[in-house]
């Protein structure tokens, strides 16, 4: 049996080991929170966010935004079928509905027209979320935002290190962005998310939640003022954090390697598509995936059988969400229902080898 090659791991140095065991061993009292301040600076000063509140994870992040923002029964919030459950659940923790729409063909992210048909008198938002490092066209989806008066949110889960117009990252033009640190994430600090907005308004709102409804003013000791959440992260997590922001750029560039050495491995390969990258954007690439023309009959279950007999660990492509027992629904979403069918997630991990990447390019192409 060949060996094994894992489809995401992430990469731990020296200086990850250093800043935990510090923060293991002197970053309690008064140094309680040192960390965790000083990784959401940098990730300020990366994002381009004036405000950052470092969470648990970002499914937290993401329903404490939707709370703040005033989420609840019987809201509608809009966002793409194709995609991870995470992005939807806080929508339901809230008591309010997920509305699926449709994904266009090429970048695998919600159709702004798709959107604009589902609006109706209950939508109270909008979530964009950049499928695999993909961007969303913002341009349309704030332009939509402004026409009917609805905030758009950014999932940016899966897109560090992707820039919209040239120099604006994702996450950072919503009305909020959050991220996730999960062990599959380019920057991972085991579990963890962000929680990312200009708004100081709704920043303080964040916190506020963030502390079990305890205002950041408030001097009586032990006074929630609401009813809040506790989605925070831990110094020791921040620690590890603060590592992989100080090689973020070589995170970001080994993920845009990987990526080019696939396409460039699979460019003679006819009928197959990958992440696209319009002019004037960059992607961070977190996912490098392939989906097969139809004319190919190349399907998914073929995929996985190939990957499997050379051991390697290739993921497939998100299902529906209306595809799901809990949300199950007839569905008009004939791209997010299609693609997934003829299409795999091909490992990317920062450590992978050429000749790694060579095995997963043979696979692809005898396919
Ligand atoms: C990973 C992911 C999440 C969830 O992140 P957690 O930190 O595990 O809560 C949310 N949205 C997207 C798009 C993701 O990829």
């Amino acid at each position: 049996m060949k060996s094994i090659i894992h489809y995401t791991k992430p990469s731990i140095t020296e200086l990850e080991v250093a800043y935990a065991t510090d923060a293991a061993r002197n970053g309690w009292g008064e140094k309680c929170y040192e960390y965790i301040h000083k990784f959401e600076e940098k990730f300020k000063e990366f994002t381009g966010a004036k405000y950052a509140i470092a969470t648990s994870s970002c499914t937290g992040a993401l329903h404490m935004g939707l709370a703040a923002i005033g989420v609840g029964p019987g809201d509608e919030v809009i966002l793409a079928d194709t995609n991870w459950i995470a992005s939807a659940a806080p929508i339901t923790y809230l008591g309010a509905t997920p509305v699926f729409v449709d994904v266009l063909p090429d970048s695998w992210c919600v159709d702004p027209d798709a959107v604009e048909k589902a609006i109706t008198p209950r939508t109270k938002a909008i979530i964009a979320v950049h499928i695999y490092g993909n961007l969303c066209d913002l341009d349309k989806l704030l332009a939509l935002g402004e026409k009917y008066g609805l905030p758009v949110i950014e999932d940016a889960a899966e897109a560090i290190g992707s820039y919209w117009h040239g120099n604006k990252h994702a996450g950072s033009m919503g009305k909020f962005g959050v991220f996730s640190f999960h062990g599959t994430k380019t920057l991972t600090t085991g579990e963890g998310g962000m929680f990312i907005t200009s708004d100081p308004e709704l920043y303080e709102q964040v916190l506020t939640l963030s502390n079990h409804g305890r205002a950041r003013g408030q001097t009586k000791q032990f006074w929630p003022d609401a009813i809040g959440y506790k989605y925070k992260m831990s110094n020791i997590q921040a620690a590890i954090g603060c590592g992989q922001m100080e090689r973020i750029g070589d995170l970001i560039a080994r993920k845009r390697q990987i990526f080019a050495y696939y396409q460039a491995g699979l460019a003679d390969l006819s009928g197959v598509s990958m992440n696209p990258e319009p002019l004037n954007t960059q992607n961070g690439y977190w996912m490098p995936s392939v989906v097969f023309g139809k004319e190919t009959g190349i399907t998914r279950e073929k995929l996985q059988v190939a990957f499997k007999n050379e051991n390697i660990d290739a993921r497939v492509f998100f299902y529906p969400l209306s595809s799901l027992p809990m949300f199950i629904e007839k569905s008009t979403n004939t791209n997010a229902w299609d693609i997934p069918n003829r299409a795999i997630n091909l490992p990317s991990y920062h450590d992978i080898t050429i000749q790694e990447l060579d095995r997963v390019i043979e696979v692809v192409k005898k396919s």
